[in-house]
């Protein structure tokens, strides 16, 4: 097994090389590599996907955050209330922004956002939520909008590790991940469920008039060509970006299908060890594992790291350190957090590879040697 990735973005690509490669030199014989028919219609046809009313395509997940925030006309000093266990992206945008992070704790089990936690830092200058739907799965999205829309507070998604995911609330109804916020964000990141072959992004909303400013934000600020109405910036997806995104739009529940089923078999391997914790499904969703990602007890992870990798099985840590203790965030932090959850799990948390083409062969080398080891490192 020397080819083992923790993303296999290769042999999926051999299986669509065809419609792929005709699509890349229809764009390259066109010269149009900026907009057009491609990136208008991907829109549409995420859109559809989503069900949602607007998509608004843009360079990559990070911009999609930021412009998302810019949309919703925040001032520096309001506060926005995201968790500190996620991706760095989330919270640089709003330090960028001289936001505050007000940085609230995940549940144990989800690794998503906390309501509690939310519930208690809402204050008069709360301005935003932005839950994150970490590893593939979505936030408990019912108790916090009601949270939410009880102090007129809007959520923006952070799917970018979600997208394919479904959530069902209470009355049965079942909703795209990143379509139940004011906004969505998503991020096609090559290694992401949707990954396109290079960067990408978009936004998503069902406000006609959000959607206007979204657009217009994220093409410096102009409805009309040269006239500036606001401070924006420049983000867009390219075109041969939106063309390739297109044939794996058509692909996406079956590769969150794959996922899911590298994840059910890893759960069946690593269910009876004492000193696995396999990653808690919410009934409310389907998560779209994104990431598998193991609780350890009791194991020393970093000799378990070397080990893995003695027998060429990639590992990593999501993420090693929480946004809250970053250097980069220090002045955003009050002294007296206290986020247990969060620093449990950053000292417990281990992924192993999930992506579509992995085979049972495969699977089976995985789990056979990350249980010897285990069993070898806690004897
Ligand atoms: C990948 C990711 C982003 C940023 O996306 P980019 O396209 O890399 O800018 C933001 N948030 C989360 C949770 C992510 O996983």
């Amino acid at each position: 097994m020397q080819h083992l990735q923790m993303v296999d973005l290769k042999r999926q690509y051999q299986k669509i090389k065809p419609e792929v490669d005709a699509a890349i030199q229809r764009v390259i014989d066109s010269t149009a590599f900026i907009g057009g028919k491609d990136v208008k219609d991907f829109g549409e046809e995420l859109a559809a996907y989503l069900g949602v009313k607007h998509v608004i395509p843009c360079a990559n997940g990070t911009d999609a955050l930021q412009i998302a925030l810019m949309a919703l006309g925040l001032q520096p000093g309001d506060e926005v209330i995201t968790p500190s266990f996620t991706y760095i992206a989330t919270v640089e945008v709003m330090a960028l922004l001289r936001l505050q992070p007000v940085f609230v704790d995940v549940d144990p089990d989800t690794f998503t956002i906390n309501i509690d936690s939310v519930r208690n830092a809402i204050t008069s200058k709360t301005k935003a939520i932005v839950p994150v739907h970490l590893y593939g799965q979505c936030a408990n999205m019912e108790p916090l909008l009601e949270l939410a829309k009880e102090h007129n507070i809007p959520v923006i998604e952070d799917n970018a590790q979600a997208i394919g995911g479904t959530y069902t609330f209470s009355d049965g109804n079942t909703v795209r991940t990143g379509s139940m916020g004011i906004i969505g964000c998503t991020s096609f990141f090559p290694s992401k469920n949707l990954g396109c072959y290079g960067d990408g992004g978009a936004m998503f909303t069902n406000d006609d008039a959000l959607a206007e400013k979204l657009k217009m934000i994220a093409n410096h600020g102009q409805k009309v060509r040269y006239y500036h109405e606001m401070v924006g910036c420049n983000s867009r997806l390219d075109t041969i970006q939106a063309a390739v995104l297109r044939i794996k739009l058509k692909h996406l529940d079956e590769y969150c299908d794959a996922r899911r089923n590298v994840a059910t078999y890893y759960d069946n391997a690593f269910k009876s060890n004492p000193h696995i914790i396999t990653p808690f499904q919410a009934q409310y969703n389907k998560h779209v594992f994104h990431q598998y990602t193991l609780q350890l007890k009791n194991v020393n992870r970093d000799e378990l790291q070397t080990k893995l990798s003695e027998k060429n099985i990639p590992s990593m840590i999501y993420y090693p350190v929480p946004s809250h203790k970053q250097n980069m965030l220090k002045e955003f932090v009050p002294a007296n957090i206290n986020l247990p959850a969060t620093d449990m799990l950053q000292d417990c948390v281990i992924s192993l590879p999930v992506h579509t083409e992995l085979t049972e062969e495969e699977l089976k080398y995985i789990t056979t040697n990350f249980l010897a080891i285990i069993d070898q490192l806690t004897k």
